[in-house]
């Protein structure tokens, strides 16, 4: 079981991704907790805000501390959290080993940013991880944040129905997967490799290592070497 609390000032936008599909199943089964909290109900403003002018002048806003203090301080009075993650730009890059880190995890908050992002104190004080979904900028961290709870959800244990298919996605292994077919065994002149129909299940696992292998040499050469070492 997983609890995830994502801090957004736009919770509207992460209603979709978590009540669908596998997401939603696993919160069903209760399996994970995907739980939203509106940012600006936190702000001690009459107006509600949550972000203001930078200093020193520039262009764009910059989501202010005191929200972010008010509603961590009030998570953490009521649990521990194993992460308090910031999804950003310039943070450490998902990845694979980092998603199954944290699948081990029993409760963690997620901080969206917004605008020109936050103001640098939260993330001094606060935040104690830093994530990026790549090397491109969003307008926001929402999605970031699906991103990382959807990699992270669907490897707790039960989530998924074939218990070994999180074990045999790509780069679970340092390869990635081998092509997959499915009915009819031709279509439109196409065949599927016959190995596959041939019922021996020796001959198709060989043959599903060795795609699998020259796969990641071709695609992601990288992978290879780190597997290698
Ligand atoms: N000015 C900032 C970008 C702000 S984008 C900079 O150049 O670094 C607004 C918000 O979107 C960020 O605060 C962050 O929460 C989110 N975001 C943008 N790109 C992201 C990425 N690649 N990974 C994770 N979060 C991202």
């Amino acid at each position: 079981m997983i609890r995830i609390e994502i801090i957004t000032i736009f919770p509207e936008l992460l209603e979709g991704p978590f009540s669908h599909s596998i997401l939603k199943r696993a919160q069903q089964k209760g399996m994970a907790e995907i739980i939203l909290h509106n940012l600006r109900d936190y702000s001690d403003d009459k107006h509600k805000r949550v972000d203001d002018y930078p200093f020193g002048g520039g262009a764009g806003m910059v989501m202010m501390v005191e929200p972010v203090f008010n509603i961590i301080n009030h998570l953490r009075s009521q649990r521990q959290y194993d992460d308090v993650i910031y999804t950003s730009p310039d943070g450490e890059l998902l990845s694979q080993p980092m998603a199954n880190r944290l699948s081990l995890c029993s409760n963690l908050i997620i901080l969206c940013g917004h605008y020109k992002g936050i103001d640098e104190r939260i993330r001094e004080h606060l935040v104690t991880k830093e994530i990026s979904i790549g090397n491109y900028v969003l307008s926001g961290g929402e999605l970031a944040a699906a991103v990382i709870t959807d990699a992270v959800v669907r490897l707790i244990p039960g989530v998924l129905n074939d218990e070994t298919s999180a074990l045999s996605d790509s780069f679970q292994d340092g390869l990635i997967s081998p092509p997959v077919f499915t009915r009819p065994a031709t279509y439109n002149g196409w065949p599927v490799p016959p190995v596959l129909l041939s019922g021996n299940d020796r001959l198709i696992q060989q043959w599903r290592l060795e795609q699998s292998v020259e796969r990641t040499k071709q695609r992601r050469p990288e992978l290879f070497s780190d597997s290698k070492q």
